[in-house]
């Protein structure tokens, strides 16, 4: 049983991370986006989960929430914990655009994801200096292959 006061064994580091990593809540790629920014350098990092991930910084694919509300939350971390690079991330399958997009092809739903991550680039890079990389994330066997989106 848990006890109703957990004391968690990670330690805590007070500073804050220099890396924001944007992607769909879909639990099942944090782990393998964890090792991703660990492969760039960042032990640990800052995080926005929305279900359809930088897609929601569109306001006509967004449905959850508003662009508006993306925005802000994407400038108040970089800004408030001065973030220097940002990881914007879509995958394959994502149930986000499936829904959004019903009886679209895979290419076509990956063309719109792609639309939308450059899109979500261009709108954190009005109001902020930070590098921004794209990553497609594909199911390839038993492991996520990351794609470096130029
Ligand atoms: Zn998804």
């Amino acid at each position: 049983m848990i006890p109703a006061h957990f004391k968690s064994s990670v330690e805590f580091d007070s500073r804050h991370p220099e890396a924001l990593a944007i992607y769909c809540s879909d639990g099942r790629f944090a782990d393998s986006i964890e090792q991703l920014l660990q492969q760039h350098g960042f032990h640990f990092h800052d995080t926005i989960n929305l279900p359809g991930g930088p897609g929601i910084f569109d306001s006509l694919t967004g449905t959850y929430v508003s662009a508006e509300v993306m925005r802000g939350c994407s400038n108040f971390l970089i800004q408030g914990h001065k973030i220097k690079s940002v990881f914007l991330l879509a995958h394959a399958g994502c149930g986000h655009y499936v829904q959004k997009y019903p009886g679209e092809s895979a290419e076509k739903i990956r063309e719109i994801q792609l639309k939308d991550m450059e899109y979500a680039r261009k709108i954190i890079l009005q109001t902020n200096t930070v590098e921004v990389r794209k990553y497609y994330v594909t199911p390839v066997d038993k492991h996520l292959v990351f794609e470096l989106i130029p």
